[in-house]
């Protein structure tokens, strides 16, 4: 199996399974209901772990939750910063619950990583790489020539980092970034260190979080395509300085672009997970993400996501027929192992269930969170669900139209097929 990596610029061949492959994934930092494009990162990371479990690979998931940041101190305003990113950590749990893809291995905080923190950025000071300004440590992009090889940038051409609105005087050089700040009087949190009380850096959390969990070197570091620069960049200078070779392979999913006019016109009204999945459902959502490939933008419109939901009514209604072929799934591993990709994938198992194999169809979708575990409906929708049935037979459409309205206000929808109807949680 192979996959596109920032770093090399190329498809990188991973070693054959069972690996092991260790994942670090970041997470979102929490201090509101996460955005839609929060969920493609996780998404993506959670298929890749079960494909490269199907593939008999040892895989470990790592996805942090930044819970110390600017921006939540920022959002607390007079409030409790601890209790806003608890709740907000709860929300982001809930939202990805909710899309039926199970759980990363570990999802750490930073707040429970300080003293695997501070520990690692003593060392950074101690190997010269980093030094102290009034109760701030700052990491010496200079000490690091490499500085620049994720994102191709050059060391000499590197501009400033002033990742606050306080810059400190005291600071070396502006392409300097923070990895310890001092306390502030309007931040309510903060933690003991060598340096005095303060809190870490964004980028120092990561390093940090990730080598604790998969040591020193791991196999793959994923994100959004928006943090090559500056915080991957940063991790891979700070781990790289102490010469640990943090990640090997480095894979960015593309951003969810917002067109069509519905969605710019609730531009400023942030389009939450929790929105999409309670207007679309999870399946369709999930779907919709199937049909970019993961490391470019993808297009989240009402289009988009109106195509998703026919394209998943074609599987639904296909596999409701048994099987009549099976599929060679030699395709699907094909395009899978090859950089991951599921527009192909998708395209594949059209052509299986065009050709009646819809068990194979079923296990495929199956493997992106898609119709595997269809629940029953309980007793009373079914028996609305029958009157429904009868009032049709005896062409009293009206009734039949008041008990599917019932039927929806219950969460279910009822499909009419050959046979009878069909009952599928909203
Ligand atoms: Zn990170």
């Amino acid at each position: 199996m192979r996959l596109y990596s920032t770093l090399q610029r190329e498809k990188v061949d991973l070693p054959p399974p069972p690996g092991p492959i260790r994942m670090y994934f970041c997470g979102p930092t929490v201090y509101a209901r996460a955005h839609v494009g929060n969920a493609r990162p996780f998404v993506v990371g959670m298929w890749l772990r079960n494909w490269l479990r199907t593939r008999g690979y040892d895989t470990t998931l790592v996805h942090n939750i930044t819970d110390i940041n600017d921006k939540i101190y920022a959002a607390a305003g007079d409030g409790s910063s601890g209790e806003l990113a608890a709740k907000a950590t709860r929300w982001y749990l809930e939202d990805t619950a909710a899309l039926g893809l199970g759980l990363p291995d570990h999802l750490p905080k930073a707040t429970e990583a300080v003293p695997q923190i501070v520990g690692f950025i003593s060392q950074l000071v101690d190997s010269g790489h980093a030094y102290v300004a009034g109760g701030d440590v700052y990491f010496r992009v200079a000490s690091y020539p490499a500085y620049g090889e994720l994102s191709r940038r050059r060391v000499d051409q590197v501009e400033g980092q002033d990742e606050e609105d306080r810059p400190n005087p005291l600071k070396l050089d502006s392409r300097d970034f923070a990895l310890w700040k001092a306390n502030k009087p309007d931040e309510d949190t903060s933690w003991d260190s060598p340096w005095g009380r303060g809190r870490p850096g964004w980028h120092i959390e990561c390093s940090a979080m990730a080598e604790e969990l998969l040591g020193p070197a791991f196999e793959i570091h994923g994100g959004g395509l928006d943090l090559v620069f500056p915080h991957h960049e940063n991790e891979l200078a700070q781990s790289r300085a102490l010469g640990h070779e943090f990640a090997h392979l480095w894979v960015h999913n593309g951003m969810l672009r917002f067109t069509g006019e519905k969605m710019s016109k609730s531009e400023g009204n942030v389009v939450t997970i929790r929105d999409a999945l309670d207007r679309w459902g999870h399946e369709t959502f999930l779907l919709f993400l199937l049909t970019g490939q993961w490391g470019k933008p993808i297009d989240f419109s009402e289009a988009t996501m109106d195509q998703a939901r026919a394209q998943l009514e074609t599987f639904r209604n296909a596999l409701l027929h048994d099987a009549t072929s099976h599929a060679d799934w030699s395709e699907l591993e094909a395009v899978l192992d090859d950089d991951f990709n599921t527009p192909e994938a998708l395209a594949v198992l059209h052509r299986w269930r065009a050709a009646g194999a819809t068990d194979d169809v079923a296990r495929g979708l199956a493997l992106f969170g898609i119709g595997g575990a269809r629940e029953d409906a309980p007793d009373l929708v079914r028996g609305l669900a029958e009157d429904r049935q009868r009032a049709r037979e005896a062409r009293a459409f009206d009734e039949a139209d008041r008990l599917r309205a019932a039927i929806e206000e219950h969460g279910w929808e009822v499909r009419d097929v050959a046979d009878g109807f069909q009952l599928v949680p909203k």
